[in-house]
């Protein structure tokens, strides 16, 4: 098979190395890809992974492509193409490719519609109401006592929602993004939601429209400093398994979660092939959806496919070909950590182009994989591209084995600036 693979982030460097360890794929692009991508090889034959210069969201220059080259299959990482519709339009030209529709991406483009849609399929949630107007808005959050997280509707970059402690606080999140538009049109409606109290873990569930097979957990670090200080920022390290479910609770989750939202999609004629993935709140009266994301994570997905033992091209187009029923989803037992290093002054801004050393040190460690997000070659060398630059991934027999692995390898690299947590999967060894 000839695969096409969107995206140059961490998530998709552990998606082409995952796919091209597959004896299925004879050769594999990826667009736009990162430096540590083009360094990958085919297990069939050891051809090289090429990457074109294209973006993900150039969606005519991605179909051109993919017509050009023949893929047998596209496989899409981030989330704005499948907003924008990369798969119904690949669908509209008889291409095969994998990842939700811009129907089915409303779950992550629009929390209005999640929300809407777990109160009509009684998805546990946060109790929440949908608002296109300001005073109205405000009415409710006093209702829950200025307590409360405002959310708004559409993509904001991971930034459109505001953790309100009272009542002033709620008004001014609420001018902000309905009156003052600080997140433009996305702020047009907002979700709020009352704060829940509890520990945040990430639940993956692969689809084909009939079937959702459910991931091991996952904690992803979304605070930029250690103890869970700082800024947001897209994810600054993961561990898998998570010890706050019990495999018997995962189940129950799954059961209490996926099951109405298979009844909701199919009720509402939505065919969603590919990966729902909902931020959970632990809660005394059990987990609670937060919002849905409808790809993998980053940095979920490093941790996943290092544990992951199924042929990922084969569940890729079971996914696709509506078969999933048929397929088992086989996890290592062994426990995973990513860390992230990030360029310093990540969330804000930051320089590029720092050489980055001891990359063959790392990976030379047993178990061990660095996954390349920000990352682009000079000559003969690595240098910094992005804020996120590098995912430094280890797999143990124990989380505890893993953690101290993950953090030798980091130990090994090296760039100006370069800044990390160091209390990845603390929380769960407390
Ligand atoms: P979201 O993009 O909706 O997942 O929200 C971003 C982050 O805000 C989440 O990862 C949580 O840490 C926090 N958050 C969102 N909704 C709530 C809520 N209802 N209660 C407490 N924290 C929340």
């Amino acid at each position: 098979m000839r695969l096409l693979v969107i995206g140059s982030g961490g998530r998709e460097h552990a998606l082409v190395w995952k796919l091209a360890q597959s004896p299925h794929v004879t050769q594999m692009w990826c667009a736009p890809g990162n430096a540590g991508i083009g360094e990958e090889r085919l297990a069939r034959n050891q051809a090289s992974v090429e990457c074109v210069n294209i973006g993900a969201e150039d969606l005519p220059a991605v179909l051109a492509f993919a017509q050009e080259k023949k893929a047998d299959l596209t496989v899409v990482g981030p989330d704005n193409p499948l907003a924008l519709g990369i798969v119904d339009l690949f669908h509209q030209k008889g291409l095969r490719i994998w990842g939700v529709n811009r129907r089915a991406a409303q779950f992550e483009s629009s929390k209005v519609f999640s929300q809407k849609f777990m109160g009509k399929y009684g998805i546990p949630t946060a109790a929440a109401g949908t608002f296109d107007e300001a005073s109205a808005a405000k009415k409710f959050c006093a209702l829950l006592g200025g307590h409360c997280v405002v959310k708004a509707d559409g993509l904001a970059l991971g930034k459109g929602v505001l953790i309100c402690a009272d009542v002033t606080e709620a008004n001014r999140a609420v001018d902000a993004i309905m009156v003052n538009r600080v997140f433009g049109a996305a702020g047009a409606r907002v979700v709020i939601q009352e704060f829940l109290e509890g520990i945040e873990i990430s639940l993956h569930a692969l689809c084909d429209g009939k079937t959702a097979k459910l991931f091991p957990t996952s904690q992803d670090h979304k605070r930029a400093l250690g103890g869970d200080l700082g800024l947001n920022t897209g994810g600054m390290g993961t561990y898998s398994p998570t010890p706050f479910l019990s495999e018997a609770q995962l189940a129950e989750a799954g059961r209490r979660i996926l099951s109405p939202w298979l009844k909701g999609c199919a009720a509402e004629g939505i065919d969603f092939r590919g990966v729902l993935y909902p931020g959970i709140m632990l809660t005394k009266d059990g987990p609670k959806v937060l919002e849905f994301n409808v790809r993998l994570g980053d940095p979920e997905t490093q941790v996943y496919l290092t544990r992951l033992e199924s042929d990922l091209v084969e569940l890729l187009d079971a996914s696709v070909g509506g078969r999933l029923d048929k397929m088992e989803l086989k996890w290592s037992p062994m426990a995973s950590v990513c860390v992230v290093m990030a360029s310093g002054g990540y969330p804000g801004s930051y320089e590029k182009g720092k050489v980055i050393s001891g990359l063959d040190a790392a990976n030379a460690l047993p178990h061990t994989k660095v996954f390349h997000a920000g990352t682009a070659r000079s000559g003969d060398r690595f240098v910094t591209n992005g804020g996120r630059v590098l995912g430094v991934t280890a797999w143990a027999k124990d989380l505890r084995t893993a953690q101290a692995e993950a953090y030798a390898a980091v130990e090994k690299i090296h760039f100006d600036g370069a800044h990390f947590r160091r209390d990845i999967a603390a929380k769960a060894l407390a």
